[in-house]
C-alpha cells in the first residue's frame, strides 16, 4: 500500500515556515535542524523537503538528486560537528524510525544524528 502524506505533520509545518526551527544546514532539497528534545549533546534531524513518510518511501520514490543531496547534508553535519571516526571524532549514531513498532512520532522521513556522549548498545529491550 502506498504511503499517504499528512500535510499537517510538524515537519511539514517547519518546512512551510509556520513553526520555527534551529537550522543547522539547508540546501535545495534538504533541511537539517536541532531536535527540540535532544537526547545527546549533538542531536540533529535531517529531513528531505519532499513529501516522504519513511526511509523506504524516500529511498523508493525520491529523485537521485534528492537522495544524494540528503546524504551529503548528513555527511556535512558529521564533518562539521567533528564526530566522524575517520576524522578522529568519537563517533555518532544515525537512526530512522518508521511506523508503529519503531515509535515514529513524526510521519515525515527524518534521520536522527546523535553524538557527543557514549550512546550505549544499539537497542534496549524495553
Ligand atoms: P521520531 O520518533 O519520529 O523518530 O522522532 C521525531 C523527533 O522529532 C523527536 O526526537 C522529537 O523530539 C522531534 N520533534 C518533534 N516536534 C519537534 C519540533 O517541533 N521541532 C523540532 N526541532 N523537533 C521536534
Amino acid at each position: 500500500m502506498a504511503y499517504a502524506y499528512d500535510d499537517q505533520n510538524i515537519f511539514a509545518k517547519i518546512l512551510r515556515g509556520e513553526i520555527p526551527n534551529a537550522t543547522v544546514l539547508e540546501t535545495e532539497h534538504t533541511l537539517a535542524f536541532n531536535d527540540i528534545r535532544p537526547q545527546a549533546p549533538v542531536h540533529v534531524l535531517v529531513i528531505p523537503k519532499g513529501r516522504y513518510v519513511t526511509f523506504d518511501d524516500f529511498a523508493a520514490h525520491a529523485s537521485p538528486e534528492e537522495i544524494v543531496d540528503f546524504h551529503r547534508v548528513a555527511a556535512r553535519i558529521v564533518a562539521e560537528a567533528g564526530i566522524g571516526p575517520g576524522a578522529g571524532g568519537a563517533g555518532y549514531r544515525t537512526i530512522s524510525n518508521a511506523g508503529a513498532d519503531a515509535v515514529q512520532e513524526v510521519p515525515h522521513y527524518h534521520l536522527h544524528i546523535l553524538a557527543g556522549r557514549p550512546l550505549g548498545r544499539m537497542l534496549d529491550r524495553g
